[in-house]
């Protein structure tokens, strides 16, 4: 059996890097984000081609090409040096998805500081929490953030020094980036960071408890490129439109590193998920590569098949999704809708890359995160105190790889005990539970902390959520286990419904009757209860965690990432 897998694994690890460095410029030894993004691609004479598309929320469009970007992050690399700011100082960037978030991401990196990206709907407390962790020097943002959420208490963060306003004014004690900007040499010399320099630090998005800081080296970019190539099919020229905001890791991996490194022209939009405006931006930009997650695609399914009949998809090379299990249902939804499957990829904030796609040309299995990527090797393993050991096919058991790939994290910020607990015998250990299947695909069963025992048997929301939603007048489902005498625990589910069907016992049943049909009395829900909306993380994900504390009347535990609900 385990021969039998290891065959079934990608080419060895040496061959892969080497491909990937090669796909890289490099700087006379040294390795910096910024030149691979930028200004290697003028150097070689694409300054003109347009790198970024800014949409603004009222519609209108500003374009930014290569040189562009490479002079502004220069400007913006000198104003932060000329006030002493440069290799290995901690820069902060609370904004929406505006151009300057995405200079001051390159130019921070281009002058060797390390960046962290915020989201801008966050409160003034994870703001303050997250910039003392991370001992913020520097903070960009923009005048209407800083009056809100800064301003109170921003000299009570002794390491902030610096606080640079977008836009031609700024208040007291800050510094007006636009001015500033002017004020700069459009040309830096761009650090030369080693390639084991951190660059990027990436809280998680705190589903499971407090939010952690993973640390990122310029080399991940090395895996940014390749991953970007062959699991997102990203090519010189390439329209590309990632929907995920830079606050958390899929916005910066794949909505700036990994296009940006392929020379991708990419669609940024700064309005949230509006049906429409999504559908229509895909034929008015011709969009052909588009990467997502599967609570905007739930929310499409929402509206139904009909909603998307005016649109004009044609130009769509290639769509994929991340972030959370992409029911089977979705899948085959968007071949009908879309003409082609969402691909489902699996990664975390700590890979800092996609770690297991359906990647372009592979035959999609619904429900499946699809399989390794090559030079990635994963395993379903079981631990056994200090020693893992892999399962055979079709077992359930924690989802680890094999460290060593460029874009891993390399530590979390001041939890040095809790980064080497993720390592064991030789594994990262995940935390999530999967199994693998004959042909070597990998199937979610659900976080570590998420499953369910209930007599005897082991239960993954993942499975009954999907079952749900299957059921017509489902949009959505978040499953727990709660306490129960007899069983251990019993299966409990929260719905959202979608348009034209209200909440009644009739209904309840009707579901309760689907699930057990299509998952037998032991596993589908006891009890249905119905939500107009499910606790969620801004980064889209379902919170389960929160569910079961209400149930239980237990403390909520850091609910930082918390978007705003009602439950
Ligand atoms: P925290 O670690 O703070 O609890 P988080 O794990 O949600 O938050 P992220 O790193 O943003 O933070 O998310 C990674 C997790 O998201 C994965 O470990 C997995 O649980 C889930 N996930 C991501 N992609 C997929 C996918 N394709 N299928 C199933 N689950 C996925
Ligand atoms: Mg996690």
């Amino acid at each position: 059996m385990m021969g039998d897998d290891d065959s079934e694994r990608s080419a060895p690890g040496d061959d892969v890097w080497g491909q990937a460095r090669a796909m890289l410029d490099g700087l006379d030894g040294g390795l910096n984000i910024a030149h691979e993004t930028l200004d290697r691609h003028v150097a070689a004479g694409h300054g003109g081609q347009v790198a970024l598309r800014w949409i603004g929320k009222d519609g209108a469009s500003r374009d930014l090409t290569y040189a562009d970007m490479a002079g502004m992050t220069s400007r913006f690399a000198n104003v932060l040096a000329a006030r002493g700011i440069g290799r290995g100082d901690s820069l902060f960037c609370l904004m929406g998805r505006v151009p300057e978030l995405y200079v001051a991401a390159l130019g921070a990196l281009k002058a060797g500081a390390v960046f962290t990206p915020l989201f801008s709907a966050f409160g003034p407390e994870p703001i303050r929490t997250r910039m003392e962790i991370g001992t913020a020097r520097v903070l960009v943002t923009t005048p209407g953030l800083y009056k809100r959420k800064i301003a109170a208490w921003r000299d009570q963060i002794p390491s902030l020094e610096l606080v640079l306003i977008a836009g031609d004014d700024a208040p007291e004690g800050c510094v007006a980036l636009g001015p500033a900007m002017d004020a700069a040499d459009p040309v830096f010399e761009t650090a030369r960071t080693a390639p084991e320099d951190p660059a990027l630090i990436h809280f998680t998005s705190g589903t499971t408890g407090k939010p952690k800081g993973a640390v990122h080296v310029h080399n991940a970019v090395l895996y940014h490129a390749f991953s970007g190539r062959h699991a997102l099919d990203l090519r010189p020229g390439t329209v590309y439109w990632c929907t995920a905001d830079p606050g958390w890791v899929t916005g910066t991996s794949y909505g700036i590193i990994a296009p940006l490194v392929n020379r991708v022209t990419m669609i940024v939009d700064e309005a949230e998920f509006d049906l429409d405006r999504w559908y229509g931006m895909i034929g008015r930009e011709k969009v052909e590569v588009w990467y997502s997650a599967p609570t905007a695609i739930r929310m499409m399914m929402r509206a139904g098949v009909e909603a998307a009949a005016p649109y004009d998809f044609a130009t769509l090379r290639f769509m994929a999704s991340v972030g959370e299990p992409l029911n089977p249902e979705a899948v085959v939804w968007s071949e009908k809708v879309f003409g082609q499957p969402f691909h489902d990829n699996w990664w975390q904030t700590e890979t800092g890359g996609i770690m297991i796609a359906n990647r372009p040309g592979m035959a999609v299995k619904p429900g499946s995160m699809g399989q390794p990527m090559p030079g990635i090797v994963a395993g379903i393993v079981e631990r056994d105190g200090d020693s893992v050991s892999e399962l055979g096919t079709g077992k359930v058991g924690d989802l680890a790889l094999r460290p060593g790939w460029p874009s891993m994290m390399r530590a979390y910020l001041h939890e040095e005990a809790r980064y080497r607990k993720a390592f064991v015998d030789g594994w990262y250990i995940s935390g999530d539970l999967a199994l693998r299947d004959e042909e070597g695909y990998f199937w979610f069963v659900g976080r570590a902390d998420d499953l369910i025992k209930t007599s005897g048997h082991l239960i993954g929301p993942f499975e009954v959520e999907s079952a749900l939603i299957e059921h017509p007048a489902v949009a959505e489902a978040g499953v727990i286990g709660i306490p129960d005498d007899t069983a251990g625990e019993i299966v409990k589910a929260y719905v959202t419904l979608n348009p034209g069907h209200d909440p009644s016992e009739a209904l309840e049943r009707d579901i309760r009757g689907h699930a057990r049909k299509k998952l037998g009395p032991a596993v589908a829900p006891r009890e249905i209860v119905f939500r107009n909306t499910l606790p969620k993380t801004r980064s889209g994900k379902i919170m389960r965690r929160l569910l079961k504390a209400r149930e239980l009347g237990l403390p909520e535990g850091d609910t930082s990432t918390l978007e705003s609900d009602e439950t």
